[in-house]
């Protein structure tokens, strides 16, 4: 904490945003906002995998990376924490810029090891307000060799708020060029709805509040019901996030939803654990088969 409140006087000083007495949560995030800069410069972040089951064929299409960082001083720091922060400092597009990097240059090194997955990157309110997203994204798509039919972006409502007329159009960009669109966390947004209508989306993906304790004759399974006809009714496939237990599982397979995503599969992991993953659960596949 001391090292932290260093850090943010440090920050806030410079930026002209401390004050005596700010309280700790106000500092933590001064620190944060300024130790952001370096720790894209620096070793500081990675990117874990968390795997997409299709609940059909039980194959993983797609592992959806999610930023980590840990900081030499502060620890591990969540992105539910920085990520705001990032966008309020205006410091959001270098992020996504290195997640977009290191994700399509992964894609590419699973492709050469023999890996069919494809990857999810979620993107920010602001990344889709930037008119040049879709060339920033092309071009390293390009430079990585890899494939838009093996990319989804997942957007959260909020995000596509911001700008609307901005975010369709870069999003409408993006898949004719071959990437699919994802609706994250959704149930959650202000307008879920009215967003769909004007989304160009391909999946939609129910928030883990609705998941998380999913269980038969509860208000929860008739929201995800709900959710999975309308997905289907618009032609759009389901995902489930956050499934944690066999009977969660269990219901969503009764009610048709198309893909989940949570413990009860895999944490999300780092690369190599990630592969191990994939591997036993391809031999444990192959013995079921035999
Ligand atoms: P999200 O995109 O909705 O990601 C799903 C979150 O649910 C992840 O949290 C994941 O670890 C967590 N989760 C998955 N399965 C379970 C489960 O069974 N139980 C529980 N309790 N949680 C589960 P995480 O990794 O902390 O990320 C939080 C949010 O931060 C993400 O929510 C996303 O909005 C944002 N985020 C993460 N990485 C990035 C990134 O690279 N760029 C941007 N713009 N946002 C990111
Ligand atoms: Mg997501
Ligand atoms: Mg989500
Ligand atoms: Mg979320």
């Amino acid at each position: 904490v001391e090292i932290a409140n260093q850090c943010a006087k440090r920050e806030g000083r410079r930026i002209g945003l401390y004050r005596e007495g700010m309280d700790e949560r106000h500092l933590r995030q001064l620190a944060i906002v300024g130790e952001l800069r370096n720790a894209i410069e620096g070793d500081q972040f990675s990117l874990h995998y968390q795997p997409k089951v299709d609940l059909r064929t039980r194959r993983v299409r797609h592992v959806e990376a999610l930023l980590r960082w840990t900081h030499p001083q502060l620890g591990r720091i969540g992105p539910d924490e920085f990520i705001p922060l990032a966008e309020r400092a205006g410091l959001i597009g270098a992020l996504t810029h290195w997640v977009i990097d290191h994700a399509f240059a992964e894609l590419a090194a699973w492709r050469t090891a023999g890996f069919d997955h494809g990857v999810a990157i979620n993107l920010s309110a602001i990344d889709l307000a930037d008119p040049n997203l879709a060339s920033t994204v092309l071009d390293r798509l390009q430079h990585h060799r890899v494939t838009a039919g093996d990319i989804i972006l997942e957007v959260t409502e909020s995000a596509v708020l911001a700008d609307m007329e901005r975010a369709v159009q870069t999003l409408k960009r993006l898949r004719s060029e071959g990437f699919r669109v994802s609706v994250d966390d959704f149930g959650t947004g202000q307008s879920s709805l009215a967003q769909l209508k004007r989304l160009p989306a391909d999946e939609l993906k129910i928030d883990k509040s609705f998941v998380l304790q999913l269980a038969p004759g509860t208000d929860d399974e008739r929201i995800v019901q709900s959710i999975v006809q309308l997905g289907h009714a618009l032609g759009i496939k389901v995902v489930a996030e956050g499934l944690e237990n066999e009977i969660g599982l269990e219901v969503l397979l009764r009610l048709g939803c198309d893909v989940a995503q949570g413990y009860h599969f895999s944490r999300p992991l780092p690369c190599e654990a990630l592969l191990d993953w994939l591997r036993r659960r391809q031999e444990q596949m192959e013995d079921h088969a035999a």
